[in-house]
């Protein structure tokens, strides 16, 4: 059973946030390798994934558990929050990971990292947060569902996106100085869409830097991630690939909001743009969640955006 295993801050009892204050991966990695050697066992491992997520790896354990997302609790008591089994069977699993969470404590307290962190004023990560169990998915690859796309690729640097695209039977691109944040790489991520593209039927590029901000509850930063977004990602490729004479269509959309005012992710639905030459255009001219409800296509649900996309030619 494998779980995300956030490293957090929590000060005075409370999650402080869900992000160790934007960790780096080679901080978080130090930390990471303390716990796979202090906790880890045959049983038990512990793997680094980017800045603050990171892979808990239960084996034989079960996934009948009630988690709490912490990017969902900033500001609550972490002991109310701690796991608990849905059922009998996955008791000692839960018991498993509070006491891996409370250990956890023990070890991160006088990590040097997390030492040299609170001596530069920076969060310490000084819990982990394991949520979202799961077991190894068996997904239908994208080129089954849609035969039209032959070979495709994903671009993110969030590692739940290219495991997702992993299974999909995407090809996974890293990108170099592609963070998640605001500070990511939009001309490396642009470029290498561009590249993809060349050579394959469809390119997920995903940028995390507008979630991050809503979730850190930062207007003026969201709107810089989104205004980057336009003109140093979308900008450039649609400037390229609409000079190509083979068309490619484009979509624009978030995976779903997060509203600075909530400072975590809600389930209203999202804008989306299609640029493909040669389609009708509506009479929205502002990309947003208002004016977007006047839109041509109406409201979609479930996979109807992704089999209209898909269906353009
Ligand atoms: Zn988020």
């Amino acid at each position: 059973m494998g779980m995300r295993c956030n490293i957090i801050c929590i000060e005075n009892g409370l999650i402080k946030n869900h992000s160790a204050g934007h960790i780096s991966t080679p901080e978080a990695d130090e930390i990471i390798k303390t716990l796979e050697q202090e906790l880890g066992n045959d049983k038990v491992h512990f793997y680094t994934g980017i800045q603050y997520r990171h892979l808990l790896v239960i084996d034989g354990g079960r996934k009948e558990l009630i988690c709490t997302p912490p990017h969902d609790v900033p500001g609550q008591p972490f002991k109310g929050l701690m796991i608990k089994a849905a059922t009998p069977d996955a008791e000692p699993t839960a018991q498993l990971l509070n006491d891996l969470i409370l250990r956890s404590q023990e070890i991160l307290a006088k990590h040097p990292v997390n030492l040299e962190r609170i001596a530069q004023g920076k969060d310490p990560a000084n819990s982990i947060w394991p949520w979202s169990p799961g077991y190894r998915p068996a997904m239908q690859p994208i080129n089954e569902l849609y035969p039209n796309i032959r070979k495709s690729s994903v671009i993110s640097a969030v590692d739940l996106i290219k495991g997702l695209g992993h299974y999909a039977g995407m090809k996974v691109i890293d990108v170099e100085g592609a963070t998640g944040l605001f500070d990511t790489n939009y001309e490396g991520k642009a470029q290498a869409a561009i590249d993809a593209l060349k050579t394959d039927d469809f390119v997920y590029l995903h940028v995390e830097a507008p979630d991050e901000a809503g979730h850190e509850g930062n207007y003026t930063l969201k709107n810089r991630t989104v205004e980057d977004l336009d003109s140093r990602l979308i900008g450039p490729i649609y400037e390229e690939v609409s000079k190509w004479n083979e068309p490619v269509a484009i979509a624009v959309l978030p995976d779903h909001p997060t509203p600075c005012a909530h400072r975590t992710h809600t389930s209203d639905p999202i804008p989306f743009l299609i640029y493909a030459p040669g389609i009708e255009p509506d009479s929205v001219n502002v990309f947003d969640e208002e004016s977007c409800t006047k839109g041509g296509y109406g409201y979609l649900e479930g996979t109807e955006f992704t089999k209209i996309f898909l269906s353009l030619k």
